[in-house]
C-alpha cells in the first residue's frame, strides 16, 4: 500500500504531514508535555514550520490532533506503538516546565533564538 501522511511512517508517536502545517501554533500550544515547537523555515508562507523536538515525551494525548485545524499532525495508535514495543511517556515535571519554557518562548523551539 502506498504511504499516506496519516499512516505513520515508522516507530514514531507522533508525527506531521509538513505539506499541510499552516505554522498557527495550536498544537504546541496545547500540548502538555513540551513535545512540539515551531522553527523558522524560509520556504513555509509564515516562516515558520511545526518540530517535533521530544517525540520521546509525549503522553499519546492526542490534544495536538484533535485542535489542528489543517489535519497536519497525527498520534499514534496506543495498541500499534505497543506492538513496534514501544510507549507513550508518562508526563514529567521536566515536560511541564519544558512546555512552559516554549510558551514563553512565543511557540518556538527552545533552540531557536527570538521571539518569532
Ligand atoms: S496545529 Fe496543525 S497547522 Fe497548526 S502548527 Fe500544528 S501541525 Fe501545523
Ligand atoms: S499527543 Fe499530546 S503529548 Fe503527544 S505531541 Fe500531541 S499534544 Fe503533545
Amino acid at each position: 500500500m502506498a504511504a499516506s501522511p496519516m499512516v505513520n511512517p515508522g516507530d514514531q508517536p507522533v508525527w506531521v504531514n509538513t505539506d499541510n502545517c499552516k505554522a498557527c501554533d495550536i498544537c504546541v500550544s496545547v500540548c502538555p508535555s513540551g513535545v512540539l515547537g515551531m522553527r523558522y523555515e524560509s520556504t513555509s508562507t509564515l516562516g515558520a514550520m511545526i518540530s517535533i523536538d521530544h517525540p520521546e515525551a509525549c503522553i499519546g494525548c492526542n490534544e495536538c490532533e484533535l485542535s489542528c485545524p489543517d489535519f497536519a499532525i497525527f498520534v499514534a495508535d496506543r495498541k500499534e506503538l505497543k506492538a513496534a514495543g514501544l510507549s507513550f511517556a508518562k508526563l514529567t515535571d521536566d515536560a511541564k516546565e519544558r512546555q512552559a519554557a516554549v510558551i514563553a518562548n512565543n511557540y518556538m523551539s527552545l533552540s531557536e533564538q527570538g521571539a518569532k
